[in-house]
């Protein structure tokens, strides 16, 4: 597991938080760009208020000129009309571009997550990486989303405190008059400069004490997160279909609750959280929020004495005090949000490590030319699994082509799903070549040869969608196509039960009269997807595995019509489901052990497939 609370330099914080900001604005420069008009637009134009108020308290306590009074109301008036009108305007603008922020923040690992190696995919280190940050993400709302609102309050808060400082210079300036001797000592330089450094250190100290706080927040990410994996997993057992028959013979809820009470959930009234609340964050949380109350001391004191001095008139105390809260309040903001970006700057940098991955694969350029006849050939090759010491594969050698019906057989275990991901490009061999027409396969254009490939694994999934769309993978489709490829596969019986066809929900996640399918079915729907896609190859892993006798019967003696002039290539460990091909490859521990067909195999008492018939013969009526 990745760690969070590496500490970062401040350098280095800085540019990582400079990389996602410009990540952020190349991936959604709409959303970022509205933003800003708004929060400038928002932060500056209270500032109008706060002058133009100022000018009429003034003008109400020296009460000479009613005209210049009444002008000013009416152009406060209708500044503010305005001005609300467009900030409403504006926020409801930025609201709706935002409105899928949650989604487009998600989308850029995502969007990594499909682009990447399928190899990086299946790694386990990038599963904990991005289970780590969505952890990070969902538990204490690091990351992206952090750098998002970071973003906000850095431009809101320069703005209020350059603003603010612009109300607020002249109250340094403006002197007591001569013939108020008792407050004379405010004209002193020095007591400006004490005034201006007070209000300073109370102003950096709240927010470095409020920083320093939720700090302990991100240190106790990587405990968190395992406890919101507690939490998200057994938390909400109860309301999982899937564990609704062993929760009621097995009582499994009461295993949750221990789990979900005992030190490692971190939420509860003996969690992590509410110990850390309790301790090191409620104490300069509260600390934050005392020293803040003192700046609010100050501030009043010395425009009050200065005022009761006459340096200024009534209405410019409120224009002083309120320009100088709100530069208190923009400094405050600054800090915390400085100190937040360095907080998250790990959480940013594990994002990075993670879109940082880099991809092997698309190195090659070639197209694949259509020909009659394919010939795939594997020589010398050699494989193992990242992350692992020993070979799977060893010492492949075989060819074959597009004309042939193939199975691949063998033991659980022995290399057969393992050779028809070299074959399709999921893992590029360890050592060797696998060519096609004489060409290594790495050398073609990666995304073109997957697209060859129509690949229908065992544990293959389809969408709480459509029918139709699952077959086609889309959403505009040909739905005689369609509707041939269903039939081919077997499915004329239950798609016939369907009273809405092509167009009937899969599944009830989305649609309540959705239709749930059975393995078999499922299995069956997948095949039609595989066939829809019109690929030259196709390959079938265990293509009958959920299929009831009668059907997987149906599809044998259909194959080569299914398939048509397609090479097909199909895995199974049921032996009596290959005997209609010409061409069986035997794997063992690894290697292939045979080649030929069934009646050659099994003639041969002494080899692997001969051993593999005898043991299923036990249970099968070959
Ligand atoms: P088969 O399809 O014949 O059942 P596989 O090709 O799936 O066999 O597996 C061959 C060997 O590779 C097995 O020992 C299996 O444990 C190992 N293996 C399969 N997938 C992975 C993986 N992603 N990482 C590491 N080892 C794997």
């Amino acid at each position: 597991m990745k760690k969070n609370n590496k500490t970062l330099s401040l350098v280095e914080s800085f540019k990582i938080n400079i990389s996602g900001i410009k990540l952020l604005m190349n991936k959604y420069p709409k959303m970022l760009i509205s933003k800003i008009i708004y929060i400038i637009f928002s932060t500056l134009t209270p500032y109008i208020d706060i002058y133009l108020l100022a000018l009429i308290v003034d003008e109400l306590a020296l009460g000479k000129n009613k005209e210049r009074l009444y002008f000013l109301t009416i152009i406060t008036l209708v500044q503010l009309l305005v001005f609300s009108l467009i900030n409403a305007l504006l926020k409801s603008y930025v609201d709706t571009v935002c409105s899928d922020s949650y989604l487009k923040i998600n989308k850029v690992l995502s969007d990594k997550m499909l682009e990447m190696d399928f190899v990086n995919v299946d790694d386990i280190k990038t599963h904990e990486l991005l289970s780590t940050i969505a952890q990070n993400q969902n538990g204490g709302g690091w990351g992206l989303f952090h750098l998002l609102f970071d973003c906000e309050n850095l431009l809101s808060s320069l703005l209020t405190v350059i603003a603010g400082l612009g109300l607020t210079v002249t109250l340094f300036i403006r002197k007591v008059p001569s013939n108020n001797t008792d407050l004379q000592f405010l004209n002193m330089p020095l007591i400006s400069v004490l005034v201006i450094v007070l209000l300073l250190l109370v102003t950096f100290l709240s927010p470095i004490l409020q920083t320093k706080g939720s700090s302990y927040y991100a240190k106790a990410s990587n405990e968190h997160n395992l406890g919101n994996r507690f939490f998200s997993f057994f938390g909400f057992l109860g309301m999982r279909k899937k564990y609704a028959a062993d929760i009621r013979f097995y009582h499994t809820e009461k295993i949750c609750d221990y789990y979900n009470s005992n030190k490692e959930s971190t939420f509860g009234s003996n969690g992590l959280f509410s110990k850390l609340c309790k301790g090191p964050i409620g104490i300069y949380s509260a600390l934050g929020a005392a020293v803040s109350q003192i700046f609010i001391l100050i501030i009043y004191t010395y425009v009050g004495l200065k005022a009761l001095g006459g340096a200024f008139g009534i209405g410019t105390v409120t224009q002083y005090i309120a320009a100088i809260t709100k530069v208190s309040t923009g400094l405050s903001l600054l800090v915390g949000t400085v100190g937040g970006m360095k907080n998250n700057a790990s959480f940013l940098k594990l994002i990075f490590d993670f879109l940082n991955i880099s991809s092997s694969v698309r190195v090659g350029h070639k197209k694949i030319i259509n020909n009659q006849k394919y010939v795939f050939e594997f020589k010398n090759v050699y494989f193992k699994y990242p992350n692992t010491e020993e070979y799977v594969l060893k010492n492949i050698n075989v060819k074959f082509d597009s004309l042939e019906k193939i199975a691949v057989v063998g033991e659980n275990g022995s290399g057969k799903s393992t050779f028809i991901k070299l074959l399709c490009r999921l893992y590029d061999v360890s050592e060797g070549e696998i060519l096609l027409n004489g060409v290594d396969i790495r050398e073609y254009d990666y995304d073109e040869y997957l697209k060859a490939f129509a690949v229908v694994f065992q544990d293959f999934n389809l969408l709480a969608l459509p029918l139709g769309q699952n077959v086609a993978s889309g959403t505009n489709y040909d739905e005689d196509m369609v509707t041939n490829c269903l039939l081919k596969a077997g499915f004329k019986n239950r798609l016939d039960k369907m009273k809405d066809g092509l167009a009937t929900n899969i599944y009830k996640d989305i649609d309540k009269n959705g239709v749930e399918l059975s393995g078999g079915e499922a299995q069956k729907v997948a095949l039609a997807r595989a066939l829809y896609k019109n690929s030259p190859f196709i390959i079938l892993d265990e293509p009958t595995a959920a299929l009831d006798p009668i059907a997987e019967e149906e599809i044998y003696n259909n194959f080569n019509n299914i398939v048509e002039d397609k090479m097909a290539i199909y895995i199974s460990h049921r032996l009596s489901s290959c005997k209609f091909c010409n061409d069986i490859i035997v794997f063992d521990n690894g290697k292939i052990v045979e080649r030929g067909n069934h009646q050659e195999l099994v003639e041969n008492t002494n080899s692997k497939y001969y051993e593999l018939w005898e043991a299923q013969a036990k249970y099968y009526n070959n």
